[in-house]
């Protein structure tokens, strides 16, 4: 049953329904292929989620060759009425109470698995049309970097969809209080398949006059047992999977890339 905003959700089906006849392309990424700045993960990790999954499908190799990890995700709350979407009706569950009790058990256990943290951060992902204030979440991002005093954070590149945008221009904005923590995007899978979207991005950044650089995370992709762990972890998203489909499922077995937005102790927040 919807309770509101019907039109808006089966525009936003029809958003995914695209996204999943175009996660099986096979786009060149054109940009990533020259010379990387090697990356270099010593002390605290931080990974920022927008959604319950995103950091195990992006960086779920990465974490698991840095155990004791911290991923913060930001939009784990139901919203104040139940509700049913389209998505999560696709996952299996009868309405967004138990769709995201249940998402939030999940990504308990899947990080577990990659021996990793979680920090749900209470904010309400745009299918339940209650997204936050760009302000609440850079306040509450800048909280969490005090809380966790990471020495290096992940945060998704924002390719695709507007909680990921949201969250990488939120992110970008609490960096700039601190100049510590080396920074890296990550590429969001598996929207990072989807034809322009990553020169999309970068121009905008670059707009903004932010500059980022390939960067390189050596064998970390490599060591069958990270390959294993991140499956493992993967797999107990399980309703998610569900929703993604075969389809789906197929093009998240994909290389993990990263950008160096900003090294370590570099002052200010862009690289001019
Ligand atoms: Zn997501």
């Amino acid at each position: 049953m919807f309770l509101k905003g019907d039109g808006r959700l089966a525009r936003q089906q029809a958003r995914a329904n695209v996204e999943c006849r175009l996660l099986g392309t096979n786009s060149p990424v054109p940009t990533h292929a020259a010379q990387k700045d090697p990356m270099n993960v010593d002390g605290p990790l931080l990974v920022v989620s927008p959604h319950l999954d995103d950091a195990v499908l992006s960086c779920g190799l990465l974490l698991a060759s840095h155990p004791a990890a911290t991923v913060c995700t930001i939009f784990t709350s139901a919203p104040e009425a139940d509700m049913i979407t389209d998505w999560d009706r696709a996952s299996g569950f009868a309405g967004a109470f138990e769709a995201m009790r249940a998402r939030r058990t999940e990504d308990v256990r899947a990080l577990s698995a990659l021996r990793a943290s979680p920090i749900h951060l209470p904010f309400c992902d745009a299918q339940y049309l209650s997204s936050p204030s760009r302000e609440a979440l850079v306040a509450a991002l800048r909280a969490t970097f005090v809380e966790v005093k990471p020495a290096t954070v992940l945060f998704p590149l924002g390719l695709f969809h507007s909680d990921h945008t949201m969250a990488s221009d939120a992110c970008l904005a609490a960096l700039r209080s601190f100049k510590d923590p080396a920074a890296y995007a990550y590429e969001d899978l598996p929207y990072r398949n989807i034809p322009g979207v990553i020169q999309e991005r970068l121009a905008t950044m670059l707009e903004q006059r932010i500059k980022v650089s390939p960067a390189d995370m050596a064998d970390a992709g490599t060591h069958a047992p990270h390959q294993q762990l991140k499956q493992a972890a993967l797999g107990r998203y399980a309703s998610q999977l569900r929703a993604f489909g075969p389809e789906g499922r197929a093009a998240l077995d994909s290389p993990e890339r990263y950008w160096l937005f900003r090294a370590a102790n570099e002052s200010g927040s862009r690289r001019d």
